[in-house]
């Protein structure tokens, strides 16, 4: 038998197998890796005459004709198949669909996040699909841009800690672990840096605030090995993410010394020649794409020419585009899929898709994702043969509990309904199955949200991409609300379901407005006159501004997107079946001209207010309530003067003084109290999760490196700066839930040499 060609010979090793598998490739072959191909339109041509590298966007019976048309290629390089399976693996019906990304960060909980990405890796796994553009670690600002829902929240801090959980869930024990999946650091970086909450708009951002906030969430998972980094399709500067290369060589390859693969957003090539109009054409910025170290280009069929004549016109060296496939091919060899393609294994697909444990964990992040924000003790509801009217327009609607990314959202054609309704409990399903014998649940719709109707500028985009639908917000019906009114009447609970749709979330369709549209306002206005007590539940992509009918109501639960299982958490938390735990990742606005409304906003402006309105958050950053109260006394630090070397050890008591057992975030935020340049009052830092039983008293120890108390200078070095600081600890970010101590930091006294 002759030998096998040296790149499939799986003794050598990888670097030997991709020298030899390099050698024997054509240029067109070598651009064809690079590229990133949507799977929309058909996969023949991508595979036979494109070469394509990857595919996205597949359908499953599309991921099999090109896993098996790869088979027929000259080298048969196998291709990596990519998915958003971003809050689980949710183009796939009957795959467990979780809560957006914003959901789960309320739980605070890394580990349980952790677990969320590894149920996901295994059901995406036995799709035949290698690699997921997830997780999200923009820095969510602005209100009104339309991926809130997508991103852990507004604290760097809390999304280090979630994004690095999630990373470690995708890719398990290595990339040699079948059940591994490639994750994505996205949108590096800045993007969510938007102006107006415009979506993709030039981020109006320094490098010294880059360095500040946005980049120490992916410096911490390149270092720890997110295997892929997908970068942003906005501009800094004037200088497309893409091609910006203080950035992707100074910063990423350079400072952090990261060796992973960057992927391109969707055209950002392209774009650069027919929307920000940086480069004449294709060749051009191919060209500078490539020299700029993009690895794979998605979506840009145009590199597939230009990066071809660009070599053939000098202005791009076949060396540049080997390097680039030479990083490519290492994660195929990596992944072993010369040896085992990992194609879609139906046998699998039967025993891991949806499994029942799978739910379990689902249930879980659904209840440990909901954030109790207002409660007069009406909560838990209680009592005998009791009749709870479940009203509003999202009570019952599968489609305002996914979310974005899923199903109905619109990214993929083979998904044009969503998933099947009854794979969904809502609250109304939830609230049924949950409440005790002899209860009565009625239901009336109450108001509507939205309908939507064709953009004016024209069905399709520049680029051939479809234009989002735009949105009309449904007038209120007097007839409706009427019979939600005689529903709250004849009730002793109305439990008002109200929030968001899936037509203003995502990509193209931020929102300039906050407040709950359609009938919705009028619904709850009409509900509070009732005098029946209230309860308001937000399912929603993101804060929204509450009207007073709601900020006045006996209860208001935040439930972001909760998922596939948050009908049924929403009912166990209403009825004390749980104990509300989640804590916001993201504050709520009063206003929307409020906006930003993020906590750690820089000290120096004047006053706290403006002419007409506070500048305070309807709620804060870190707030959430339980069912008990936990009081926090007798903050001490043990040792008050250190240095940048030593860890700060302090110690605060908490009591839960109610009658139900807390699990009390602990929020441990520091402040600097005069810094070299402008900084914030306060930052995350720290927090620990701790389950009290009621009445206990527990005094609970925190640690903190003096290291980690850096800010950023006017030179763009992060550095602890010797001085005074505030210890804050508490249960959220507000002042008047903080404890204070004070410490100081000296310059370390070094003995003699
Ligand atoms: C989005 C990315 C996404 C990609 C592929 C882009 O438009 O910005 O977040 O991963 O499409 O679907």
């Amino acid at each position: 038998m002759p030998a096998p060609l040296p790149y499939l010979d799986p003794t050598l090793t990888v670097a030997e197998r991709v020298a030899d598998l390099l050698a024997r490739m054509t240029l067109p072959e070598k651009v064809g890796q690079m590229l990133q191909l949507n799977a929309r339109d058909g996969v023949r041509h991508l595979v036979e005459d494109m070469h394509a590298g990857s595919i996205l966007h597949a359908s499953p019976e599309r991921v099999l004709e090109a896993t098996a048309l790869v088979e027929r290629t000259r080298l048969r390089i196998p291709l990596l198949v990519a998915e958003d399976c971003i809050h689980g693996h949710s183009f796939w019906i009957g795959a467990t669909i979780f809560p957006t990304q914003l959901g789960m960060a309320a739980s605070w909980d890394p580990a349980l996040v952790e677990r969320v990405a590894r149920v996901t890796a295994v059901e995406v796994a036995a799709t035949g699909i290698h690699w997921t553009f997830s997780p999200v670690l923009c820095i969510a600002r602005d209100l009104r841009w339309g991926r809130v829902s997508e991103t852990f929240g507004e604290d760097p801090f809390l999304i280090g800690e979630l994004a690095s959980a999630m990373v470690r869930g995708y890719q398990g024990d290595g990339l040699a672990d079948p059940t591994a999946i490639l994750a994505t650091a996205k949108h590096f970086a800045g993007y969510s840096e938007t102006q107006g909450g415009r979506d993709a708009s030039e981020a109006d951002i320094s490098r010294r605030k880059l360095r500040s906030w946005f980049l120490p969430p992916f410096e911490r998972v390149a270092r720890e090995g997110c295997r892929t980094f997908m970068l942003g399709y906005q501009s800094m500067d004037g200088v497309p993410i893409t091609v910006n290369s203080w950035l992707l060589d100074e910063v990423l390859r350079g400072e952090w010394g990261y060796t992973g693969t960057l992927v391109t957003d969707w055209d950002n090539v392209g774009r650069m020649v027919w929307e920000q109009r940086v480069h004449v054409d294709y060749a051009s910025a191919s060209a500078a794409a490539v020299k700029a170290g993009n690895d794979m280009v998605m979506t840009t069929p145009g590199f597939f020419e230009g990066a071809q004549d660009a070599v053939a016109k000098g202005m791009l060296d076949e060396s540049d585009i080997d390097q680039a496939v030479r990083r490519i091919l290492t994660l195929k060899f990596e992944l072993g899929l010369f040896e085992q393609p990992r194609h879609p294994d139906p046998a699998r697909q039967a025993v891991v898709i949806g499994a029942p444990a799978h739910a379990e964990v689902n249930l879980e992040i659904a209840r440990r994702s909901l954030v109790l924000l207002r409660n007069d003790g009406t909560l838990p509801m209680a009592g005998e043969g009791r009749t709870v009217a479940v009203v509003g327009p999202n009570a019952d609607d599968q489609h305002a509990q996914l979310g974005d990314w899923a199903g109905a959202s619109g990214q993929t054609e083979w998904l044009p309904d969503g998933h099947p309704r009854e794979l969904t409990e809502t609250v109304l399903d939830g609230l049924r199955a949950v409440v005790p014998a002899g209860w009565t649940v009625t239901t009336a719709r109450g108001a509507d949200i939205l309908t939507v109707g064709p953009d004016p500028e024209g069905e399709f985009f520049p680029d051939g991409q479809p234009r989002p639908h735009i949105v009309h917000p449904s007038p209120a019906d007097p007839a409706m609300i009427a019979e939600a009114v005689a529903a709250a009447e004849a009730a002793d609970y109305v439990v008002a379901v109200v929030g968001d749709h899936i037509e203003l979330v995502g990509e193209g369709k931020s929102t300039a407005t906050l407040e709950l549209i359609g009938g919705q306002v009028a619904l709850l206005d009409a509900l509070a006159a009732t005098g029946t007590p209230l309860m308001v539940v937000l399912i929603s992509s993101k804060p929204l501004v509450l009207p007073p009918s709601a900020l006045n109501a006996a209860a208001i639960i935040f439930a972001a997107n909760p998922g596939m299982r948050g009908g049924r958490a929403i009912a166990e938390l209403l009825l004390g079946v749980i104990e509300p735990t989640g804590r916001l990742p993201i504050s709520f606005a009063q206003h929307s001209g409020q906006q930003p409304t993020y906590y750690n906003q820089i000290r120096g402006q004047h006053g706290s207010r403006y002419a007409d309105l506070t500048q305070r958050p309807a709620f804060a950053f870190g707030q959430g309530l339980s069912y008990t109260t936990v009081e926090y006394d007798d903050l001490r630090i043990e040792q008050t003067e250190v240095t940048a070397a030593d860890t700060l050890r302090a110690t605060v008591t908490l009591h839960n003084s109610g009658t139900r057992p807390a699990l009390e975030t602990v929020q441990v935020y520091v402040s600097d109290t005069v810094t070299s340049a402008t900084w914030a009052d306060k930052e995350l830092k720290a927090y620990t999760q701790v389950s009290l039983s009621p009445g206990e008293r527990r005094t609970v120890a925190l640690e903190l490196p003096v290291a980690a108390c850096t800010f950023v200078d006017a030179a763009g070095a992060r550095v602890v700066e010797p001085g005074d600081f505030e210890l804050l600890v508490g249960s959220s970010s507000r002042d008047e839930d903080l404890l204070r101590a004070g410490f100081n930091v000296s310059r370390p006294v070094h003995g003699p040499a």
